[in-house]
């Protein structure tokens, strides 16, 4: 802590007040519109609000600034500028002593609780199909289908992605390019035209509002939209404005036709996703029927005093809110989904998550499972051969399995780690302690490629004591497989190590101890669930090198247990990574030449798989056929893909690893499966396309051998600045959990990785990466529920809803 001029120690509130108020002076003058990530230590904050508090600082103006910088990195700019100065005017009473105004609080949001005997009947009411609402019919339902929308229920979540603010529609004249606009106006001509190299059939309509005349042009689905605009039918258009050629355009504007006489003007109108059958009103009225006709019976059990905390209101209300705002309501939170039925909506559906995760977890806690009562002989011996010795935190993770392993219930664990943290050694200690039990263990991995290197490599490593795995994947012929299968019918076998191939039908072990698998997240539930059901009850082990920030993971994998490997070996030279700009790109080339050169080897990454007319991103096919027939002429050329079969691929990514092909062409499919030490330089194209936790598990794919290894991101521009900045990260942190807490911070656009197969229920309204901090709240909340009534026994409403809400799924997906 840093000493106070005088030499003694600051009082709590004296740190509190140096810390915050620099920011806070800035957020109340500058307007910044977004929030750069650590512009306030939260959490320090936070910390220091309660130092406070317990050192007596004022009980209530401290509760208002612990509210209040909690919020702080969420809120939209203007409320961010409210609250910093209100913070300021707070931070001065507090130093003054006077007694506190507590900040203007609103009153607390009425949560009225669904009566327990009416949930059942609610419950089956949303899980009919949509056809049960009046005007949606067999041709209607399955179009919406398409959306995934089948249920009454269905409908409700279908959250509106954008709002229209009618109270303030533009007039053409006053539309200035570059922003988005709303206007209503005249269709006034249509007509084709062909443009372009291609000669693409376009279309082009005029409107007209009597103060301008727009341009709308359609590049796709034109045909369709001929035959909907008619000569003086009254629109409501909503795009980007553009120009061309002096007129002012709208690009693919979004179209909704006004019908009667009272044209929803004048309001927040939602906006939804829609089947391109649908036109936007009639999505309208579906949702609007469903909240009339169910939307007040939707269930709401959290109960008040949950509600309360977290200030959020019943079901009914905030569907109610969310769908069809009032006319006064601040259309800022609403459009950024953190309104209060937004925030009400995520928080009940994120309780279920995590409630149904650890009602899970305790399940499976509860179950009998094997102790292993190991001695550590093995496991010793192979670390006396090991040419290196383990990292803290092997050693860490090492202690926390063993100490699942010996408990007498079915170790279900994660193991997080960079590439090259060494999980491998730490999986391989682990199977030494079950086969010292004698018991089997086998170890899966999701290509056939990565198996045989695992293999390999623990071949070499179990060599000295005398134990030989075996290798179990599809390619092997009958007359290899057989003794395979025999021996670990009849526990010869110690260590199997293979592919799917381990959980197909025919495999029987006699028994087996623990099941591991790498790359977890490249295996779906159902495969982790047959491993489990392959031994009675064996120890699961999970390995990934996803970076998922820590928070998260301990979220998202609330079921499982899980180990952080956070630190690599010593000595290793970290990836070399550039980011460039377009201009570049032929030094690029000639780097990566020059590398080729010296007989090494280069991946080159394209965000798509071929040339789009929706996009003119780079395609690995077209790169890979022009640069093979220019700038790389005469090299050993091969393209990767994902639409290729897997046994295609698996031949090119033989090839590559045999040094056959010089250069691989590639989507993102080489994120896992191979290892080519020889393989030193990676070039990523259009690199602000991918999140950063993904270019960092992407880039692993080089810098495994000893020679020093590069990454060049080649960024296209189209992201700004900020966009070259975000990637910039990439040439300072080697650290994958901090990339990944980055990417978050900046709430970049895409998914964080991993999340999608990870096993869980889709979400309808939750964000995982807007909403993590509703996700924690609603962890501690789901905690202290099950510490209160662990079987929700005394809960049964609720009990009705999260089985509702997992339909199944709890008792299906025990394991990962
Ligand atoms: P991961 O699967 O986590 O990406 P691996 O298990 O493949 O990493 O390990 C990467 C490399 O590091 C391997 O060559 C392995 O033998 C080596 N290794 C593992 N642990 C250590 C250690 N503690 N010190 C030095 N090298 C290690
Ligand atoms: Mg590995």
């Amino acid at each position: 802590m840093a000493a106070a001029p005088d030499g003694s120690n600051p009082s709590p509130l004296d740190e509190l007040v140096r810390v915050v108020e620099p920011p806070l002076r800035y957020f109340a003058t500058a307007r910044p519109k977004r929030l750069a990530p650590n512009a306030l230590p939260t959490e320090r904050i936070l910390g220091l609000v309660d130092r406070a508090a317990e050192a007596g600082g004022n009980a209530e103006v401290l509760a208002g600034l612990r509210t209040l910088f909690r919020d702080f990195p969420l809120e939209p700019e203007d409320v961010r500028h409210r609250a910093a100065l209100q913070g300021l005017a707070e931070l001065a009473r507090l130093r003054s002593g006077e007694p506190g105004t507590a900040p203007a609080v609103e009153p607390p949001p009425v949560y009225e609780s669904t009566r327990p005997e009416d949930v059942d009947a609610a419950l089956a009411l949303l899980a009919s199909p949509v056809q049960f609402l009046k005007g949606v019919g067999p041709r209607r339902a399955e179009q919406m289908a398409r959306l995934g929308i089948e249920t009454v229920e269905h409908v409700l979540y279908h959250l509106p992605f954008r709002y229209e603010d009618r109270r303030s529609l533009s007039t053409i004249a006053e539309l200035v390019p570059g922003a988005e606009a709303t206007v209503v106006a005249e269709i006034v001509a249509v007509g084709t035209a062909v443009a372009g190299r291609n000669r693409r059939r376009i279309l082009e309509a005029r409107a007209s509002d009597g103060s301008g005349v727009l341009t709308l042009t359609w590049f796709h689905q034109t045909s369709w939209f001929q035959q909907k605009l008619k000569i003086g039918l009254r629109v409501v258009l909503h795009g980007k404005v553009e120009t061309g050629y002096g007129r002012k355009q709208m690009i693919h504007p979004e179209v909704e036709v006004l019908e009667g006489e009272d044209d929803e003007l004048g309001g927040i109108l939602p906006v939804y996703e829609k089947p391109t059958e649908m036109t936007v009103g009639a999505m309208r009225k579906v949702v609007a029927t469903a909240l009339a006709e169910v939307g007040g019976r939707v269930p709401s059990v959290l109960g008040a005093p949950v509600a309360a905390r977290h200030r959020i209101v019943d079901l009914a209300a905030a569907f109610r809110a969310v769908h069809e705002p009032p006319r006064g309501a601040d259309v800022v939170p609403l459009a950024e989904a953190r309104s209060v039925g937004h925030r009400s909506i995520v928080f009940d559906e994120l309780f279920y998550l995590e409630l149904g995760m650890m009602l899970r977890k305790h399940s499976i806690a509860e179950e009998a499972g094997i102790a292993f009562r190991s001695s550590g002989e093995l496991r010793g011996r192979l670390r006396r051969a090991l040419p290196f010795e383990l990292t803290g935190a092997q050693d860490r993770v090492l202690g926390e399995i063993a100490h699942d392993m010996a408990a007498p219930h079915p170790m279900n664990r994660l193991v997080q780690g960079d590439v090259g943290s060494g999980k491998t050694v730490v999986a391989l200690m682990a199977a030494l302690d079950a086969i010292e039990c004698g018991y089997q263990a086998a170890l899966m991995a999701p290509t056939e490629i990565l198996a045989e290197q695992h293999h390999a490599t623990v071949a070499r490593f179990l060599a000295p004591l005398g134990i030989e795995p075996a290798l179990l994947t599809g390619s092997l012929r009958p007359a290899a497989r057989k003794p395979v299968l025999d021996g670990l019918a009849r526990g010869r076998v110690p260590l199997v190590v293979g592919t799917h191939a381990i959980i197909q039908e025919s495999v029987r072990f006699h028994r087996l101890g623990l099941g591991i698998v790498d790359e977890q997240h490249r295996f779906g539930v159902m495969q982790r669930k047959k491993l489990r059901g392959l031994g009675d009850n064996p120890d699961i082990l999970l390995m990934t090198a996803t970076p998922i920030p820590r928070t998260l993971a301990m979220t998202l994998y609330g079921d499982l247990d899980l180990s952080f490997l956070d630190e690599l070996p010593p000595g290793r030279q970290p990836i070399d990574t550039r980011v460039v700009r377009e201009k570049e790109r032929e030094r690029v080339y000639e780097r990566i030449g020059a590398e080729l050169d010296r007989g090494r080897q280069a991946y080159l990454v394209f965000p798509l798989i071929e040339d789009s007319e929706a996009t003119d991103l780079r395609s690995a096919k077209a790169m890979a056929r022009d640069l093979a027939t220019g700038t790389f002429r005469g090299r050993r050329l091969a393209l990767l893909h994902g639409q290729m079969k897997a046994e295609e691929k698996e031949a090119v990514m033989r090839r590559f690893q045999a040094g056959d092909h010089q250069i691989l062409v590639a989507t993102t499919v080489i994120e896992v499966g191979i290892d080519v030490p020889n393989a030193t330089v990676m070039m990523i194209d259009h690199a602000e396309q991918f999140g950063l936790a993904q270019l960092h598990q992407l880039r692993g794919r080089v810098g495994r051998g000893a020679e020093r290894s590069h990454c060049i991101l080649v960024s296209t521009g189209r992201a700004g600045l900020q966009g070259f900045e975000r990637l910039r990260l990439l040439e300072r942190e080697s650290r994958g959990s901090r990339i990944a807490e980055a990417d978050l911070e900046t709430r970049g656009p895409g998914e964080l990785l991993g999340l999608r197969q990870s096993g869980l229920p889709d979400f309808r309204a939750a964000n995982l990466v807007r909403d993590v901090r509703i996700l924690e709240d609603a962890r501690h909340e789901a905690e202290a529920q099950l510490r209160a009534d662990p079987g929700l026994g005394a809960s049964p409403a609720l009990r009705r809803v999260l089985e509702h809400r997992w339909r199944g799924r709890l008792g299906l997906a025990q394991v990962g």
